[in-house]
């Protein structure tokens, strides 16, 4: 089974307080794709500008990525820039520049048309429902948004939700799209738009499932030293959707093994700038920090 993804290819500008990096390649398709590329197959829906390098290209192919659905425009890559401060749970953005997804208008190639799993990540919601209209009959729809589209382009937004099985958004966004404060209340508001399951983001507190009126909740693993929270919502994504694919089983208990791995990608990203971490992981470093969230959470029953 195969995962097909719409989402940002971008250079990415970032300051935290431990460092800072300049026009890095970022991205949420490419950090998806990355974590995903762990599990499944993945495709690539995206544009990129005549100034994007093709190492980042070969980089992606090297992780056996499809890269078909790439597109190469006249113009300047999108670009990102943001901050962090000691409190590293969410990204002040200091300026956004769409370039070449501006006049995007994705044509999938045909390969891509069968993909029973989409992934709609933090893009624009009218691109995001520009290719979900293309794929023919998924089996999986899920989708990723932020402050950015639920300020600025918010109608569309509902109508991709109308369209989608599982939204994974960070708490911010979660109150934002809501308009409520309270997190349990903020669910229940989303879920009425139309997704039958939600997944919360909470950075360092680990994230939340919303599914047919029961909650679960995982930890963020405890880290020691985090570098660089770029990427840790769409790697979660990109761990999460690729195991689901990989295992082509979307009921609850498989979805809680799913937060798990999405965890993990989510964490071994955190600990480098840009890629640099999730771009060359083992197999047996995924499976063993998955014990580890096991073990961390274990808690004897009452007798
Ligand atoms: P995350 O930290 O997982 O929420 O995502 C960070 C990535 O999202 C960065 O690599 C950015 O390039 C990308 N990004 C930031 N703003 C946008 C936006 N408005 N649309 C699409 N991608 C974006």
């Amino acid at each position: 089974m195969s995962l097909v993804v719409v989402g940002s290819v971008a250079f990415d500008s970032v300051k935290t307080p431990f460092g800072e990096v300049d026009e890095v390649l970022g991205g949420s398709a490419t950090y998806f794709s990355t974590a995903a590329s762990y599990f499944t197959d993945v495709s690539i829906v995206a544009v990129v500008g005549t100034d994007f390098p093709d190492k980042h290209l070969k980089f992606l192919k090297s992780r056996k990525i499809d890269i078909e659905g790439i597109e190469r425009s006249e113009g300047k890559t999108f670009r990102w820039k943001g901050e962090y401060g000691y409190e590293l749970n969410e990204a002040r953005t200091l300026d956004t520049q769409l370039n070449v997804f501006q006049s995007f208008k994705p044509k999938l190639p045909e390969s891509y048309k069968d993909k029973k799993v989409v992934f709609l990540a933090n893009i624009d919601p009218d691109l995001q429902r520009d290719v979900l209209s293309q794929v023919k009959n998924p089996s999986l729809v899920a989708c990723d948004t932020m402050n950015f589209w639920i300020d600025g382009k918010k109608d569309s937004l509902l109508r991709t939700l109308k369209l989608v099985d599982i939204l994974l958004i960070n708490d911010g966004e979660a109150r934002e799209l809501s308009g409520e404060p309270n997190l349990v209340k903020a669910a229940n508001v989303i879920l009425s738009y139309g997704p039958k399951t939600l997944i919360i983001k909470r950075g360092e507190y680990g994230a939340l499932m919303f599914k047919d009126k029961k909650i679960f909740a995982a930890p963020a693993y405890p880290l020691e030293s985090v570098f660089d929270p770029t990427g840790a919502g769409d790697c979660f994504a990109g761990g999460f959707m690729g195991y689901l694919t990989n295992t082509m089983n979307f009921e609850e208990s498989n979805i809680r093994k799913a937060i798990i791995f999405g965890s993990v990608m989510a964490s071994y990203n955190v600990e480098a700038f840009s890629l640099e971490k999730i771009k060359s992981l083992d197999y047996s470093e995924i499976e063993s920090r998955y014990k580890e969230f096991k073990r961390l959470t274990h808690f004897e029953d009452l007798t």
